[in-house]
């Protein structure tokens, strides 16, 4: 999908619709420390070319058709109200008032629904059964999308009432918001996880759909904070992305940043295509480019870069979270 004018969606929530969540995980060990459950919310600023989590780009609720589980019984097309849907996959847009009929009457649950609207008390209720393993695992809850940061009220009543009852909380974001706008959300926040791309400004807007400006200054800002205490733990995240991300000097880049702001750790996330599947359930999502496998090569080098730098990088899962920035908290 090409990317909708994502600088107007950068920022706060007050000029967003309803927040939407798509996902609530559980048993996750790969987003933050211990073992964690994640909220993902439905909404991205960015539309990066390799992205494996398609319905998490748009704010609205989608309708979306997993062909591969479909048994071809045309329920969905006799209970669609509208006639929006006229073939199994098949449907207009304009003539489907989301009545989520079709959904419902599907045998296969290959008809999906993506995105609900869900209050703070209805994810609390959701992940208070996960508590103990929180606390058990120095694990907690990891708020991701899409990007949390376009939903501060929410994101925020979420993580102070985790904060509430001693739960480790971490932000997943892309690190393209307004910084004054997601204060409130920082500020009950234990730990960010930051996603690293492109370093060169116009390769990032070309494969991101915006430019990284942003990006540089609140990492440098965050950074900053968390080493006076001031702020939250920061950890960079790097996707190696074959040919795109890998490249030497993209990661010499990102490395010689790294270490001018005195980041000792950064968590290297290999590209893998499991995810491009999705791209055909979205009736407006372009085809996953073709990429080919990441080479183990391409990982090392990338790694003994950032070593060179004074950069230690990890797999996901296996980050020495002691080498995070900033004042050590809970978990
Ligand atoms: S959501 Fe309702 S209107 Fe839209 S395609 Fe399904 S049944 Fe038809
Ligand atoms: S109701 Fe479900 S299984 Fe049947 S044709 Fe529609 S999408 Fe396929």
């Amino acid at each position: 999908m090409a990317c909708t004018d994502p600088a107007a969606s950068v920022g706060g929530a007050s000029a967003s619709p309803a927040p939407l969540i798509f996902a609530i995980q559980h048993f996750c060990i790969h987003d933050g420390p211990g073992t964690r459950s994640v909220v993902f919310f439905k909404g991205c600023p960015l539309r990066c070319q390799w992205c494996q989590n398609p319905e998490s780009w748009r704010r609205e609720t989608e309708l979306a058709h997993k062909g591969h589980l479909c048994i071809d019984c045309d329920t969905c097309v006799d209970v669609c109200p509208t006639g929006a849907l006229t073939a199994p996959g098949v449907w207009d847009p304009a003539r489907c008032d989301l009545c989520l009929r079709c959904v419902d009457a599907c045998p296969a649950a290959a008809m999906v629904r993506f995105g609900e609207p869900r209050s703070a008390d209805d994810v609390l209720a959701a992940l208070q059964p996960e508590f103990n393993l929180y606390r058990r695992s120095a694990g907690g809850v990891t708020l991701s999308g899409g990007e949390a940061t376009l939903f501060v009220p929410l994101a925020t009543e979420i993580a102070q009432r985790l904060k509430n009852q001693a739960i480790h909380s971490t932000l997943e974001t892309c690190g393209l918001f307004k910084l004054a706008a997601v204060q409130p959300l920082l500020a009950a926040i234990d730990l960010v996880l930051f996603d690293l791309k492109l370093f060169d400004d116009e390769a990032h807007r070309a494969q991101c759909g915006a430019g990284n400006a942003g990006v540089k200054e609140n990492l440098r800002a965050l950074v900053r904070r968390a080493a006076s205490g001031a702020g939250p733990r920061v950890w960079p995240r790097l996707p190696i992305i074959p040919g795109i991300t890998s490249v030497a000097d993209n990661v010499t880049g990102w490395a010689s940043l790294l270490q001018e702001i005195g980041v000792r750790g950064v968590t290297l996330v290999p590209y893998h295509q499991f995810g491009a599947g999705k791209r055909s359930w979205l009736p407006d999502a372009p085809a996953a480019p073709e990429l080919g496998a990441l080479s183990p090569a391409e990982l090392a080098r990338s790694a003994a870069i950032l070593a060179a730098h004074g950069v230690q990088s990890f797999a996901p899962g296996a980050e020495d979270w002691r080498l995070a920035g900033g004042v050590a908290t809970r978990g």
